[in-house]
């Protein structure tokens, strides 16, 4: 019925943020019926950085229900369960094909009609696929991309079927670092192709990705930097045989996995809504340019405080954060009380192999490497500053204690002002003073 359809808040996605904001609009005493969590996908909000993770591991393999959402951060997991006790409503497999946010309604695939008072839009991003840039071949079977859960099912079963088979991996991010890590683990040959001169080179230096690539050299993955891949050759049944590249070589493959970037889902609301940086546009309480809709995750584009700008992240810290910051925010603007504007300090992660390491702040401005970058270190500990107008503003260290780890994110908080570059670089390992 209607009435059954209508709700006081609406989550549209169901991802990281939606989970997060479940959590706090709980905390915040939402009411039973008052919420609904509309998700494309089959399954209750949960750590998607799993995924490219344990979830791929042949042993100590993530399966749900273990990383629902909020383990990723300490907190108690939300099971289905705990949705049906409070009363939310998890409206699953039911993708929004159509948003009118002027008349507050929106429409699924399969023709329902959902009403709100309060939208937060947390659609999150999606691939960008090969096929977008029609190359050739990109179409075959065996040719992946992960973003959901079902991407990850799907790839696990090629990992089985073509057992000890090769991988091309295209691209050279995250997720090319992370999945080059988990098919060799899953003893699968492992080449890894990217055009940039070095791995992540968005946030990694020339010396921090030396270390990496040398890392993962001794794993035994090959990297071929400096091309990319034109085309795909199939066998009769339509599966990929092979990947070409730009600079003429051939390479066999039974298995690619393509990670070159994704785009935040925004085209359900284009031209109804402020965008700005690919992003919709919000304050610092996640508002939008249209009353009662919020965005939050790698949708929003928000002011960052810190530095005096405004950007979109696409990491799961601020997914977790601003998710929180919204629901704080809707329940003190109906309370007519006051909270703080978002004051986010960037932090973003990663871990392959034994690898882990942790980036805060901003990674502009001159470099300082410290600590031993050597592949074959026994320790694996270096990391590197970031220093701008005399002040260090970014700090990355490898293989960090979780008391470095703070120690670093401090220092990218307070900014402490260093003499001269030399300070840092006798500084021993993340112990720099904080002035
Ligand atoms: P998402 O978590 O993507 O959730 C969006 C949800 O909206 C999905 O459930 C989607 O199905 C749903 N949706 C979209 N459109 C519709 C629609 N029209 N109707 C209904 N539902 C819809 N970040 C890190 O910081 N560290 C990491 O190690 C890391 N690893 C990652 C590994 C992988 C494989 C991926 C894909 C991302 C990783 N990230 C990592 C990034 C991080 O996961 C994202 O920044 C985060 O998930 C963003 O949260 P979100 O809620 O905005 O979007």
């Amino acid at each position: 019925s209607m009435a059954e359809n209508s709700f006081k808040y609406v989550i549209v996605g169901g991802g990281v943020a939606a989970g997060y904001a479940a959590r706090e609009f709980s905390k915040q005493g939402v009411k039973p019926g008052e919420l609904a969590i509309i998700s494309k996908e089959a399954v209750a909000p949960y750590e998607r950085p799993a995924l490219s993770k344990a979830y791929l591991f042949p042993e100590g393999t993530a399966r749900l229900p273990g990383f629902h959402v909020c383990v990723g951060s300490g907190g108690e997991r939300l099971l289905p369960e705990w949705y049906t006790e409070k009363g939310i409503s998890l409206i699953l497999r039911t993708e929004i094909v159509k948003a009118d946010l002027a008349s507050k309604t929106l429409i699924s695939a399969a023709g329902g009609t959902f009403k709100y008072e309060t939208l937060v839009i947390a659609t999150g991003s999606s691939v960008i696929k090969l096929t977008d840039f029609g190359v050739q071949g990109a179409d075959a079977k065996n040719i992946f991309y992960l973003r959901e859960i079902d991407d990850a099912d799907k790839l696990v079963e090629a990992i089985k079927a073509k057992k000890n088979g090769k991988a091309v991996i295209v691209g050279g991010g995250y997720i090319g670092l992370e999945l080059s890590a988990a098919l060799k683990i899953n003893n699968v040959d492992v080449t890894m192709v990217y055009p940039e001169p070095w791995c992540m080179p968005r946030l990694f230096t020339a010396g921090i990705a030396a270390f990496y690539e040398g890392y993962y050299a001794n794993k035994g993955i090959n990297i071929i930097k400096g091309t990319v891949a034109v085309g795909f050759g199939t066998n009769e049944e339509g599966e990929v045989k092979d990947v070409k590249l730009k600079d003429g070589r051939v390479l066999d493959a039974d298995i690619v996995v393509v990670g070159v970037g994704g785009r935040p889902l925004t085209t359900l609301f284009k031209g109804q809504v402020e965008e700005e940086k690919g992003g919709i546009k919000t304050d610092g309480f996640f508002k939008t340019s249209i009353p009662d809709v919020y965005a939050v995750g790698d949708v929003a584009t928000f002011p960052l405080k810190l530095y005096n700008e405004i950007r979109r992240v696409e990491h799961v810290d601020h997914a977790r954060k601003s998710a929180e910051q919204a629901v704080k925010a809707i329940f003190a603007s109906e309370q007519g009380t006051k909270i703080d504007d978002y004051d986010y300090l960037p932090y973003f992660y990663s871990r392959a192999f034994d690898l882990s390491w942790q980036f805060y702040g901003d990674n502009v401005g001159e470099t300082v490497l410290f600590g031993d970058n050597d592949p074959t270190s026994p320790t694996h500990k270096f990391g590197t500053y970031w220093i701008k107008d005399g002040k260090v503003i970014g700090v990355f260290l490898e293989s960090g204690t979780a008391e470095e780890n703070k120690s670093i994110a401090k220092v990218a908080r307070v900014q402490p002002p260093v003499d001269s570059l030399d300070q840092l670089t006798d500084a021993a390992g993340a112990d720099v003073a904080v002035a």
